[in-house]
């Protein structure tokens, strides 16, 4: 596999690409918005410089990376020589599922076809393609530079060949593969969500404050980030857009999003990509503060 496109340039396929870039590979990033490009590429030279001053890489591999990715707002054009995409676009069904649609007309029969998707099935995206052997979840973790985990998925019809090829490129990648089973949530989302629902729950029945139920769970729990501020790094959306497929997917109602979720999404306070969430990011990520009081 040599070239490779990611699909949607927002939280995760900035990253994606990255990672690719940074390991030699050449990288189509596509995206219907010229605007999210061109913030994903000032997003990668970011986190790049910031490895330079840290020492972790050096000009000439940050220069290089750069070289790798090229951006593209036509499909077709940047698929048509690609040997694997990984779609990285909104977590929303319909806009997988044509999409999909679209790479198995326009991509060569060679090229696997990756989804990034938190939680939707594998095996629903792969069904809507002539070619469900070489269609397979590839979860990325947020930060994509930093987190070593990709959780692989296999659908119902992903042949073995394809699944060995992405354990070991994930390898390639300085990437430490798990493979799963194609359930709702598969395993990272099924437990994290959870979590992050009971939370906002518990700060929505007025158990504790904001900043009170991320201090508990950090310290208690030895977690780096609360679960209030890792859903604002996540994207409300994304989280809310999860728990729907857990709880379509599973019919349990334990699963059932928490109505001050919903009331924030439709409000448009999705965490830190709309600039406020649980926290209110106006004077950048280290002056976070508590955005309103909650109870
Ligand atoms: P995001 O909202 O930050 O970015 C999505 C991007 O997709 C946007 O730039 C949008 O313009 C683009 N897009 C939408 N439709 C498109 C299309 N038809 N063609 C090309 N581009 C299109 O979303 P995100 O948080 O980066 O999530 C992307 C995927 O990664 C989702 O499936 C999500 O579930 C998954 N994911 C997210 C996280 C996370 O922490 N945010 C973690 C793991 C996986």
């Amino acid at each position: 596999m040599k070239n490779i496109v990611v699909i949607g340039a927002g939280t995760m396929g900035n990253g994606i690409a990255h990672v690719f870039a940074q390991t030699g590979y050449s990288v189509s990033l596509v995206d219907i918005s010229a605007d999210s490009l061109q913030k994903a590429i000032a997003t990668i030279g970011k986190n790049l410089d910031r490895m330079v001053a840290k020492g972790s890489i050096d000009e000439a591999a940050k220069s290089a990376t750069l070289a790798n990715i090229n951006t593209q707002t036509n499909l077709k054009a940047a698929v048509e020589n690609a040997d694997l995409v990984v779609e990285a676009a909104t977590e929303n069904v319909d806009i997988k599922l044509q999409l999909f649609r679209d790479l198995d007309q326009m991509a060569p029969a060679h090229c696997v076809l990756a989804t990034n998707t938190s939680s939707i099935s594998i095996t629903k995206i792969a069904a809507v393609t002539g070619r469900p052997d070489k269609v397979i979840g590839m979860h990325f973790m947020n930060p994509v530079p930093i987190m070593k985990l990709v959780e692989i998925i296999r659908g119902y019809s992903t042949s073995d060949e394809v699944s060995i090829a992405i354990t070991e490129l994930s390898g390639k990648l300085g990437k430490v593969p798990v493979t799963c089973n194609d359930y709702p949530g598969f395993v990272a989302n099924r437990i994290l969500m959870p979590m992050i629902n009971e939370a906002i729950i518990s700060l929505h029945e007025g158990v504790a404050g904001v900043e009170e139920i991320d201090t508990i769970m950090k310290l208690g729990m030895a977690h780096p980030m609360g679960p209030l501020q890792l859903a604002d790094f996540i994207g409300l959306d994304v989280c809310l857009a999860i728990l729907r497929v857990l709880y379509d997917g599973l019919g349990n109602d334990k699963y059932a999003p928490c109505p001050l979720l919903v009331n924030m999404v439709t409000a448009g306070k999705l965490g830190v990509k709309s600039g406020e969430g649980f926290y209110d990011y106006s004077e950048g990520l280290k002056a976070a503060k508590v955005s309103k009081t909650f109870a």
